[in-house]
């Protein structure tokens, strides 16, 4: 089991996007709703949820699938949300150099609905933007509305 939940220890997300293709897309391409599951490293206990990722391309594209891999390499290792987030995006940067990212990732803590102040449904949201933006149809805010958007 824990060779399972903890197998992206040593693994580096950037390298899960490797395939990448040539493309003129400027228009932002979106992943929404996927689902992952971590576990908190101060608490040894999961969190899980969705994690929503969209990228401004700038002459490259990712196999859809690459961007899902790289978070599962991100989460399946003790974490805490806010760096999973920040290492996904910078995944998607290093990957890519898009002109724009945004990752927002939603969830559910177990060490806070079933011990400590038990508040079972509470979600926690965390955002990366990275890029410039130049030369963009869309700007930082429009991403996270695309990102948002259902
Ligand atoms: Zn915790």
């Amino acid at each position: 089991m824990c060779r399972e939940l903890f197998s992206g220890f040593g693994a580096d997300p950037r390298e899960a996007i490797d395939a990448v293709f040539e493309a003129e897309q400027h228009d932002p391409v979106v992943l929404r709703n996927v689902t992952f599951y971590s576990v908190c490293e101060h608490h040894l206990l999961p969190f899980f949820g969705q994690a929503h990722m969209a990228y401004i391309p700038n002459g490259k594209i990712a196999g859809l699938s690459k961007l899902a891999r790289a978070l599962e390499c991100a989460c399946r290792r003790l974490q805490v949300q806010e760096r999973l987030t920040a290492q996904l995006a910078d995944a998607i940067v290093a990957a890519l150099d898009p002109k724009g990212v945004a990752v927002e990732l939603e969830a559910e803590h177990l060490c806070m609905s079933m011990r400590g102040v038990q508040k079972p449904g509470s979600r926690m949201v965390t955002t990366a933007v990275r890029g410039s933006f130049h030369n963009s149809p869309v700007d930082r805010q429009g991403l996270l509305a695309l990102l948002r958007s259902k």
